[in-house]
């Protein structure tokens, strides 16, 4: 990102001109209180949100300039992880990770491989035929992962992915996370799990007031809360 701003439409000024870069294969930890533009900055990545200033590359894509109709394009490049899960919940585990495969029209046999594929990886493969509401919450966050993997991603982006989470849960996340990125897949997760970003330590950017206010690898959480 060069100079990236965001002020909403309310005039709410969320991002003031960032500068970051983050390289491929990257494990990055978004840090900060509350309303410091944590979920902004992660939002314009995949252009949910536009900027207002500046601009925003990712995997080749001019992601600032993107029209409506190119936004799918980078989207298949990038899995998206929420707090909440956003499962589908009238589909079954398998139905829900299938899902973002028969948008695009991938061949059913393709899409059975690699469902189960990426559910074995997220240890949920005995679990396709249950519907969300049959699973314990980190289970719901572990499809929701296998979810943001199937189209095997350059990218994954998590926006407070174990907010939901006990501590014990949290942790297995975590580590799915972490074998996600060892894997090759670049993470950058918005979190207030200090513990965890103390203890699994990687590069922490830190937000305030719309600002970068910190960038350390292998930094700390820093806040007391
Ligand atoms: P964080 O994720 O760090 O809590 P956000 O990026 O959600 O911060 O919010 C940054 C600022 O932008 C806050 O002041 C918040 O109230 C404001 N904000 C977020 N989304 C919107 C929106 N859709 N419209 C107006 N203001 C918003």
């Amino acid at each position: 990102m060069q100079n990236v701003g965001k002020t909403y439409a309310n005039g709410t000024v969320a991002l003031h001109a960032i500068n970051v870069e983050i390289g491929a294969g990257e494990f990055v930890y978004v840090v900060g209180p509350s309303g410091a533009g944590k979920s902004t900055f992660i939002k314009l990545m995949y252009r949910e949100e536009k900027a207002s200033l500046g601009e925003i590359f990712i995997n080749g894509f001019h992601v600032h300039q993107l029209q409506e109709k190119d936004i799918p394009f980078l989207r298949r490049g990038i899995g998206v992880v929420f707090q909440d899960f956003k499962l589908l919940p009238r589909l079954t585990v398998f139905e829900n990770v299938a899902f973002a495969l028969e948008v695009i029209e991938t061949d059913p046999q393709e899409i059975k491989s690699k469902v189960m594929e990426v559910l074995e990886l997220v240890g949920l493969a005995n679990k396709a035929r249950n519907l969300p509401s049959q699973l314990s919450g980190g289970e719901q966050q572990r499809v929701a992962v296998a979810r943001a993997l199937v189209n095997r991603p350059s990218l994954v982006i998590a926006d407070e992915p174990t907010g939901n989470l006990d501590p014990d849960t949290s942790d297995d996340i975590m580590n799915l996370f972490a074998e996600i990125n060892q894997n090759g897949t670049t993470v950058v997760m918005a979190t207030h799990n200090k513990e965890i970003v103390n203890s699994m330590k990687n590069r922490v950017i830190a937000f305030e007031g719309g600002h970068i206010v910190r960038d350390e690898l292998k930094g700390e959480y820093g806040y007391a809360y």
